[in-house]
């Protein structure tokens, strides 16, 4: 109530209630902005320096998450995994990390490690049954860029889902958009090999609009079909980051999605994002956001049709 935060609404998604069971399971998506990049390396000029400081973001990235109490916590850009998970384990969270192999953090002064991808759940929830990572491969060589992945069993119902969170290559350009569409497919490959016919969630920072490779090559996978949750709504949003940089200028665009396989989950909320007024002028990391990608949710439900795995 008391939240410095921006304000954010959800959208219920219209579903069959026959068709589902048990809980919804909510998982949110976040990109959180490196600790040492942020200050360091985006030129987020337009942001105070204050609210870039450590003493701050960390409050403010920790308020973000639990104001929503996820079960399933996808992040990338995590160069404070132990300050998140000695905080997320007073509420019942336990969580894994795997870092890039050369990350840009470890140049840094005074950085804090490298950054990388993690996973939370809710220990009450769940048992982890499996836990795997990946470097991702382009034309089968090593990238710079890497998967996390768990398989999760329901208390409760006894289901088994299959987690998998990503943050691909950045920046603009022809060859690039072709280097993510490749992270893209060995992804794929990586996530249906563990997947095993489970419900299965692949969220990320893909650095990719809608209109490049990557995001068709993600939802028209043969052998792991899947499909994106914020595009329920009518269409994906409109934005899921919107910052100002030094050099760069204003970027406000798409790149991050939560892709799920909807034969097997049905999606009965998202979080909107925030709106342009309350996101202000100068946009985010801000006083009142401390990253500059925003958090993406979704509550899924199992199908009832859905077996352990098939
Ligand atoms: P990426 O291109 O994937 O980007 C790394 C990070 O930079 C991402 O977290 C990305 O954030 C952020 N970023 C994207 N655009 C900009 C921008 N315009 N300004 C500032 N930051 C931005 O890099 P890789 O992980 O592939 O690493 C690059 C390579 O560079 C590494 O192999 C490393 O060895 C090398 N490197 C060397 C340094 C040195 O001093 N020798 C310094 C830094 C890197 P987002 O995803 O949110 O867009
Ligand atoms: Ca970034």
């Amino acid at each position: 109530p008391n939240s410095q935060l921006i304000k954010r609404t959800f959208t219920s998604i219209p579903y069959d209630p026959d068709s589902v069971d048990g809980n919804p399971v909510r998982v949110l998506q976040w990109n959180v902005l490196s600790q040492a990049l942020g200050q360091n390396n985006d030129r987020f000029d337009s942001c105070p320096l204050e609210a870039l400081e450590w003493k701050h973001r960390r409050c403010h990235m920790l308020e973000e998450i639990l104001r929503y109490n996820p079960d399933i916590i996808c992040l990338q850009e995590v160069d404070h995994f132990d300050f998140l998970s000695r905080a997320l384990a007073t509420q019942s969270y336990s969580g894994l990390f795997v870092p890039k192999p050369d990350s840009p953090c470890v140049y840094i002064n005074d950085n804090n490690g490298p950054d990388g991808c993690a996973i939370f759940y809710k220990n009450d929830k769940f048992d982890l049954l499996e836990k795997h990572d990946k470097i991702l491969q382009v034309w089968t060589v090593h990238s710079n860029q890497v998967s996390l992945l768990l398989i999760l069993k329901d208390k409760s119902t006894q289901k088994e889902l299959c987690v998998a969170t990503t943050h691909l290559k950045a920046r603009k350009g022809a060859l690039l958009s072709t280097l993510r569409n490749e992270q893209g497919k060995d992804l794929l490959q990586f996530i249906s090999s563990h997947a095993a016919g489970r419900p299965t969630i692949v969220c990320g920072d893909f650095n990719a609009e809608p209109t490049e490779p990557v995001y068709s090559t993600m939802c028209s996978c043969s052998y792991l079909p899947l499909d994106s949750a914020y595009k329920l709504s009518g269409s994906e949003p409109l934005y899921t980051s919107w910052k100002i940089r030094g050099g760069e200028g204003e970027v406000m665009h798409t790149i991050d999605y939560m892709f799920y396989t909807k034969h097997k989950l049905t999606v009965s909320n998202i979080l909107d994002m925030p709106k342009e007024i309350d996101i202000g002028e100068n946009r985010v990391p801000s006083m009142t956001y401390p990253s500059d990608h925003f958090s993406l949710i979704s509550d899924f439900y199992f199908n009832t049709n859905t077996n352990v795995c098939e």
